[in-house]
């Protein structure tokens, strides 16, 4: 079968480039899993927060606003972060970075009520850090695919790439694919899909990062912020009536279907104990998804230099929904050759070319 454009992976990164693109041409994305969002899209804490990540990716993320704005994709949640006396560093960093104003421990106390005081000597708040409906966001970008006479086949690994003078062939158990272009959006086997196109992999690096599902402190968390522990040592935020407790981890390994290591997310439990009052008595659930880093942590997007008509979307990081309006629009821009909505230093920033 014949396309315009092969996605190849049916996360956020794969859906929403294919979402941008279904009205200009035809769209075939091939994901793996039986379902779209089943590795890190269906496993993240969905937050958007606009200066996180390096400038690169703050550009991205302010210029997604709007989008997520008009959508209806943003609810009020607000970010706290808490300090023990040794991370005042941490905490006056994170401080100008993520935009956070600096409060007493009485005044975050009345927003977070299980602060403890013995040990919180810091805090600091920030009211525009909302949460993102991100099963939304991905499904009206999947919708749009489909509206347009997309197709977006599940079950469908490609296991094979090849190429003759005009077309990309891929080669899956439910049938062969065609395309003049194909797109890499596979999250963390960005580099596997590469190494089988005969494209040259670009270092990539997946994170894996936990969470904890226990029961909330107290009945009426439903309001409380996000809560951080200065220097990356946890956050936790309120879920449909539970509580989420990350321990922040980074540890690069290869891409799998990720799950928590429980020392890991004991460690990362006691880290956040030792700063709040929430007495934890049994785990609900826990997860992890892998992050996936490019060298510089901002992400790729753009043709590769070598092998004509092979595309990079990849290196979503801890930003992939934040910043997916954005990074899409950019990237069906680029795509379908029009004139860029973006700053030129945006474009150089997110070359898969700045690496050679
Ligand atoms: C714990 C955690 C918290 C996070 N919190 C946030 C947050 O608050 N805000 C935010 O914006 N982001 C957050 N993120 C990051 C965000 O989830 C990711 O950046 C984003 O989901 C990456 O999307 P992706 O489509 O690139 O990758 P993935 O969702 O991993 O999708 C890649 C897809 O490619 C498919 N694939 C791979 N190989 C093949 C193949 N050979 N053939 C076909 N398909 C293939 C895979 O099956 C997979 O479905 C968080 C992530 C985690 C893990």
């Amino acid at each position: 079968m014949e396309y315009d454009f092969i996605i190849i992976g049916g996360g956020i990164a794969g859906l929403s480039v294919g979402g941008r693109l279904a009205t200009s041409g035809s769209v075939c994305v091939l994901e793996a899993e039986d379902v779209i969002g089943y590795h890190a899209s269906g496993r993240s804490a969905a937050m958007f927060l606009e200066n996180y990540g390096n400038n690169i990716v703050v550009e991205l993320n302010k210029a997604s606003a709007q989008y997520h704005k008009t959508g209806g994709y943003l609810s009020d949640r607000g970010l706290m972060s808490l300090a023990r006396q040794q991370d005042k560093e941490a905490f006056y960093n994170e401080l100008d970075g993520l935009g956070l104003d600096q409060i007493s421990v009485d005044e975050a106390l009345q927003l977070l009520p299980i602060i403890n005081k013995k040990k919180v000597k810091y805090t600091s708040f920030l009211k525009e850090a909302p949460e993102l409906d991100t099963d939304k966001i991905l499904q009206d970008f999947a919708k749009n695919i489909r509206q347009n006479q997309g197709v977006i086949k599940t079950e469908a690994k490609a296991k094979k790439i090849e190429r003759n003078a005009k077309l990309w062939q891929v080669i899956t158990d439910v049938g062969a694919f065609e395309a003049k272009v194909l797109i890499n959006a596979a999250g963390p086997w960005v580099d596997n899909i590469a190494a089988m196109a005969e494209v040259t992999p670009l270092n990539f690096t997946p994170m894996r990062r936990s969470i904890a599902r226990v029961p909330a402190p107290n009945s009426d968390t439903g309001n409380f912020p996000m809560a951080h522990g200065a220097g990356d040592r946890w956050y936790a935020k309120p879920d449909a009536g539970a509580w989420l407790i990350s321990p922040c981890e980074e540890e690069p390994m290869p891409p799998h279907d990720a799950y928590a290591d429980d020392m890991v997310l004991a460690e990362g439990i006691d880290r956040y104990n030792e700063m709040v009052d929430h007495k934890i008595t049994r785990m609900q659930t826990n997860w992890a998804g892998l992050r996936t880093f490019a060298p510089d942590r901002a992400l790729v997007i753009g043709f590769d230099k070598s092998v004509e008509n092979f595309f990079w979307f990849a290196g979503q990081g801890g930003y992939g929904f934040q910043t997916a309006p954005a990074a899409s629009q950019l990237a069906s821009e680029l795509i379908l050759n029009k004139s860029v909505s973006f700053s030129t230093n945006l474009l150089k920033g997110l070359s898969p070319n700045r690496f050679c």
